[in-house]
């Protein structure tokens, strides 16, 4: 058992806050990373100690130096390391070098990563334990020959997907021969230049599933337990606008197979860590396996909301080398785990709805956010006098509120983000308000084209 000193986060924005109050929390010394384009971002003032790093480099490569990273840790005297969520939180080879120094990484191991990071790998890992995944073919295509038989097996409409991808990056959904080709080598080069890594695979493209995942978190010991649900079908172009939890168009008994499925791929390579593993279900309600998240998600907030377990506490503690039925963390079992009432986040961000989205830059005159009775905030990097840069993902602030009834939790999100008063940058909130109070949205019901079908959710 090690009790941690000092915890670099090997990120930066939102997430960044999050970990630090995690640790402060903790009585854990905190130490933060950041970019010149970074140097007045909030994140770095809410560390107790920051370090400039990445001179000359992109600002994005900043972050994901593994070597300058490991050093600045080493000469810091850093105990552990958190990678958050995107930049180096997927990449086995920084958890590797981390331990190398010996230095613990506050996720899976490398191996796992490699393993269930790779969505190939980790579908294969599924059909293993008999857990449903998506029809497809479960290896890279090596050829246009491959890519044209392949999608034939499937049956048009296929999603192209890269192996290694994220973001909704590196995904084409194809509906005829004709434009295989063409999709298929864009969405290769796409992955290419995201992840570094091009291979692509092919599987049936489900019409209007919707998104459920289910959080799970295991020990050192091989202790593992899932932490319920979210719905996370409502999605721009396969990126999560809003999440919720419980999913409330499921039946419990299709629940309680879903998080069953979700721990059986997980108990498959003994799992460490927080983690999430992802499934579509189809519009007879069958559901099925897409991929495994070895990390912490940006919508982590809303299980945390229900079950009133910190997440990223855990993390660490499981880290430090506890049990999960220790008193430090105090998961006795699974039953233990019980879900209280109903949860909704919102990515408020920079993003103007009326341009496609655009990123929004500038200085921000201006920054209210709401609060009150069942809000909690995940801020980035919003103050009045902030600039918001084009460097970075353009997350503001994470609302997510919780209530006893899923229309309280409605009634509470649409109040707190009207409340939010932003000036000099433009963000979604008008949008994500259409949305709250869609009568689909409010019956639990979106799929994941949700978004795209409904044009009135930008008026
Ligand atoms: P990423 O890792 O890029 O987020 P995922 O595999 O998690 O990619 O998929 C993201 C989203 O893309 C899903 O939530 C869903 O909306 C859509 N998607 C992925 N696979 C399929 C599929 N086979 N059929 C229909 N939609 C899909």
């Amino acid at each position: 058992m090690k009790k941690f000193k000092r915890i670099l986060v090997a990120n930066r924005g939102e997430i960044a806050i999050r970990i630090f109050r995690a640790c402060h929390e903790l009585n854990i010394r905190t130490v933060a990373i950041y970019s010149e384009e970074d140097k007045n971002s909030l994140f770095r003032t809410k560390a107790d100690e920051s370090y400039l790093i990445g001179k000359g480099k992109s600002p994005v490569d900043v972050y994901l130096n593994i070597n300058e990273i490991i050093k600045v840790a080493l000469k810091k005297g850093v105990d552990a390391i958190h990678p958050g969520y995107g930049f180096l939180s997927e990449n086995p080879e920084f958890a590797k070098k981390c331990v190398e120094a010996g230095i613990a990484f506050i996720g899976p191991t490398s191996e796992m990563m490699e393993k269930m990071g790779d969505k190939i790998k980790s579908k294969i890992v599924a059909s293993k334990v008999n857990v449903p995944t998506i029809p497809g073919v479960e290896k890279p295509i090596e050829s246009d020959e491959d890519a044209i038989e392949f999608a034939n097996y499937c049956g048009y409409p296929i999603i192209l997907k890269a192996a290694a991808g994220g973001g909704g990056r590196g995904m084409r959904i194809v509906r005829e021969e004709s434009e295989l080709l063409d999709s298929f080598r864009s969405a290769k080069s796409e992955a290419k230049k995201a992840f570094g890594i091009d291979d692509m695979f092919i599987e049936k493209f489900l019409e209007n599933p919707k998104h459920i995942e289910v959080q799970v978190i295991g020990d050192k010991y091989g202790n593992l337990v899932h932490l319920y649900e979210r719905d996370c079908s409502i999605q721009r172009r396969h990126q999560k606008v809003i999440e919720f939890t419980p999913a409330i168009s499921l039946s419990v008994e299709k629940r309680n197979e879903i998080c069953a499925d979700a721990l059986k791929i997980a108990n498959a390579v003994n799992y460490k860590s927080a983690g999430t593993v992802e499934f579509l279900v189809d519009s007879g309600g069958r559901h099925y396996f897409i991929e495994m998240n070895p990390r912490i998600q940006v919508e982590h907030t809303v299980t945390e909301m229900v079950t009133g377990i910190d997440i990223v506490q855990t993390q660490i503690m499981i880290e430090e080398g506890h049990k999960l039925d220790s008193h430090e963390i105090g998961i006795y079992s699974q039953n233990d785990i019980r879900v209280n009432g109903y949860s909704i986040q919102c990515r408020i961000t920079t993003e103007d709805p009326s341009n496609n989205f655009a990123p929004d830059t500038g200085k921000m005159d201006v920054y209210r956010t709401g609060s009150g009775f069942g809000i909690r905030l995940d801020g980035g990097n919003g103050f009045t006098g902030s600039i918001i840069s084009p460097y970075y993902d353009s997350l503001l602030v994470k609302s997510t509120s919780w209530a006893r009834t899923f229309h309280d939790a409605i009634r509470k999100q649409i109040r707190a983000v009207k409340e939010v008063k932003v000036s000099g940058v433009k963000t979604n909130t008008a949008f994500l308000i259409n949305v709250l109070n869609h009568p689909i949205f409010q019956k639990g019901l979106c799929d994941t084209n949700f978004i795209s079908s409904n044009k009135e959710l930008f008026d």
